[in-house]
This record gives C-alpha cells, structure tokens and sequence, in this order.
C-alpha cells in the first residue's frame, strides 16, 4: 500500500476497536484504537504506514488524529465508562510535548466527552530521550485525566525500573511467547516480576495478544486483571455487547480456580507429610545428645532421596552447623558454612517468624538454588523456638512428586 494512498483517501480511514475485558466484571471495560484503510473492496491495516520510516512525521500524525476524532466520536455512542486506548509514539509525542495530541482532547471535551476515558498507549523502550522529561510530560498528561499505559513490557529491554519512575495506570504485556510451544522459563519470572511491580506501583496489568486457551490461563495466574486478544475478540469497526464473553470467562475461570485449588491443597498435604516425616526422625534422635552437626549427617541418611543440602540457622539467621550436601559422591559435611548468616535472604525472617507461630514447617516456592542452578524448594521445620532445619529438596524428588513443580 502506497502511503499517499492513505493521505489521499483520509476519508476511507476508519477506526477499528479491539475490545478488552475485566476479569472483576467480566465484561468489556474498553477498546483499543486502531486504524484500517478501505481502498477498492479490501481493508488494510494502517500498522505498515505508522511504522513506514519512510512516511514524514506530520503525515503520520495527520492520520493519528484524524483517527482518534472519528473514534472519540463514536465511542460517545457507548457506556460512558467505557475506555478508549489509544496508541502513540512516544518521541513524536516529545516533539511537541503532547499538544496536539491534547487539544484534541480537549476540543473533544467542549462536545461532551470525558478526557478521563482515554488511555494512552506508549512503549517506553523506543523512547529516546531523556527520562526525567518524559516523565514530567506523563504526569502533565495524566493531571489533565489521561491514564497512560506502558505497553511491550516484558521484551527486548524494558527497564523496570524506568518503567516505575513513569508512574503508569496500566502495564500492557504481551503473551505472543506463550504460543511458542516451548516458551523460554525465564519469561514466566519475567512475568512473575512485573506482577509483583505493577502491584508495588498500583498499576493495573493487562494482558493482550492471547490468542489460546492457556495464554488466558497466564493473564490470569500472573495479576492480569484486564485481557485483550483473538480469544476474546478480534478487531473490528463496530462495537460489541459488553457481557459477549461473560460466559466464556466464567466458566474458564472456573476451571483455573479449580486447577489452582487442587494444586495448593496437594501442596499443602506434602508439606504435612514432610512436616510429619521430619518430625518424627528428630523425636527419635531427640533422645541421643548430639550435637547439630551430627545430626544433620543422621537426616542426610535418612532423607537421601528428598533433599540434596540440609543446615541449620538460629533465629537471626546464622547457621549453628556445616552444610551437608549431596554431590557426586554422595553425602559429605561442609564445615565452612557455620555462623553463616542468611538473614539476608527475601522472606527469611517472615518464614521463621512464621515457623515460630504456627509451630509446622513449610515448603518454600520454587527458585534456582545458586550453587546447583537447578530449580529446587526448601522445606523449613521449626527443631524449637530458637532452631531452625533447612532441607533443600531436589529437582529430581520435586518431579516424581505431583504437585510440587
Ligand atoms: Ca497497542
């Protein structure tokens, strides 16, 4: 498609809307702008002109606003609480620090329409320039009503730290690598990590691109409370009933809360089982006076096919015996981590405190232990108020166990 063709038929553009759900209501809470073109009897997608280096700026934000006016004014047609996204470029939006792009807005306003349900949609990681203006620029623009949402996190090299200096209402992630049939595991930290963020920064995650059943099962697992993708809904010029998918959600949610409820209650019973296993090798070994180094050589033989490290910390964290840990060649005792301290570690002292009140142990989540690399739990156990085991459980054990990976 030649760009004048898009320039020279700005009437045949037209806005079309992806509708985006809420997983709270289940229903439509608004819809992403985007721009198709009818030339003949075919409708394109203006995407390869926006993204066409080759297309001067202005000609590009000539269709951009022509785009978002057409679609302010149909969605006036809608709930009014219903949001529009809208797309723009983060650096032809410095160029002119946002103001044509708000006195749309504004004219908009004087015919009735509420700034505050834009959303505008930027990737910070094609941006540029410098942070602290982009920065001002966001916060002037969300002063005037417009949520700002960060879009593209989660690939090539967003920075989550920039990310959280913007202050955005919304990360938009992208699970495209979720089709793959082997996507890469670090991508689920990566996700595990931006829910964790977005819930310190009080942004609101939404997921799109989900195409599939499982891609939704992920959104939902990872703090998505918005979804938006061809599983939902394709995009298309008319609007659809807000409550078009409730069904399909209600019951898909259904099936994760189950799915997720049978998987924590078969982690909770291996951890009552663990509990009970470890509790009755230290009452039998109770009885002898050992001291903690030889008793953690006792539990290695005991809990050869369960664990690979076993230690044992005092409350503040610092060890009161050696490691003993499983190589190669089978159990040895590795002195040099006494008086250790792993006070240090995240939920350390949460974990002993809570060993402490609740009196049981616990299997920890999954991590990559540092030495090993391999993905593995712990398993706490309270000996008594002030003595702590750690059992460090394998892979291997984890795998032949249902539920624990
Ligand atoms: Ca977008």
């Amino acid at each position: 498609m030649d760009p004048l063709d898009v320039l020279t038929n700005l009437e045949k553009v037209e806005p079309y809307f992806q509708a985006i759900f809420s997983a709270d209501e289940q229903k439509v809470v608004g819809y992403e702008l985007l721009g198709r073109i009818q030339l003949e009897d075919d409708v394109h997608s203006l995407g390869p002109f926006f993204q066409d280096e080759s297309v001067p700026e202005e000609y590009k934000i000539e269709v951009d606003n022509d785009l978002l006016k057409k679609a302010i004014q149909r969605i006036q047609e809608e709930d009014e609480d219903i949001l529009l996204f809208v797309n723009r470029d983060v650096n032809s939006l410095m160029a002119d620090r946002g103001e044509s792009f708000l006195q749309i807005l504004f004219e908009e306003k004087e015919n009735g329409f509420a700034i505050e349900r834009v959303v505008m949609e930027i990737t910070e990681h094609d941006y540029k320039g410098d942070m602290n203006q982009l920065q001002h620029l966001l916060t002037y623009i969300q002063t005037c009503g417009v949520k700002i949402a960060v879009a593209n996190i989660g690939k090539d090299n967003s920075n989550l730290e920039r990310i959280g200096q913007l202050s955005p209402n919304i990360l938009k992630i992208d699970l495209r690598q979720l089709k793959r049939s082997s996507p890469s595991s670090t991508f689920f930290d990566v996700l595990y990590s931006i829910s964790l963020l977005a819930r310190k920064i009080g942004a609101t995650l939404l997921y799109e691109d989900i195409e599939v059943n499982h891609q939704l099962h992920h959104a939902w697992k990872n703090g998505g409370r918005y979804f938006q993708g061809y599983y939902l809904h394709r995009p298309s010029s008319q609007f659809i009933d807000r409550d078009l998918q409730k069904e399909k959600l209600r019951s898909e949610f259904h099936r994760f809360i189950t799915h997720e409820k049978q998987r924590l209650e078969t982690l909770f019973e291996h951890s009552q089982q663990f509990h009970l296993k470890l509790t009755n090798l230290l009452n039998k070994y109770r009885k002898h006076s050992i001291d903690y180094n030889e008793l953690i050589q006792l539990l290695a033989h005991d809990l050869t096919n369960e664990s690979f490290r076993i230690y044992i910390c005092d409350e503040d964290g610092f060890q009161q015996s050696g490691n003993v840990f499983k190589g190669e060649n089978g159990w040895i005792i590795q002195p040099q981590y006494m008086m250790k301290n792993w006070s240090w570690r995240p939920y350390f002292l949460e974990n002993i405190l809570n060993m402490r009140v609740n009196k049981r142990g616990f299997f920890s989540d999954l991590y990559s232990d540092i030495e090993t690399g391999e993905t593995i739990r712990t398993f706490s156990y309270p000996i008594n108020e002030k003595h702590f085991l750690f059992v460090d459980v394998p892979y291997a054990y984890l795998f032949e166990h249902d539920g624990l990976l």
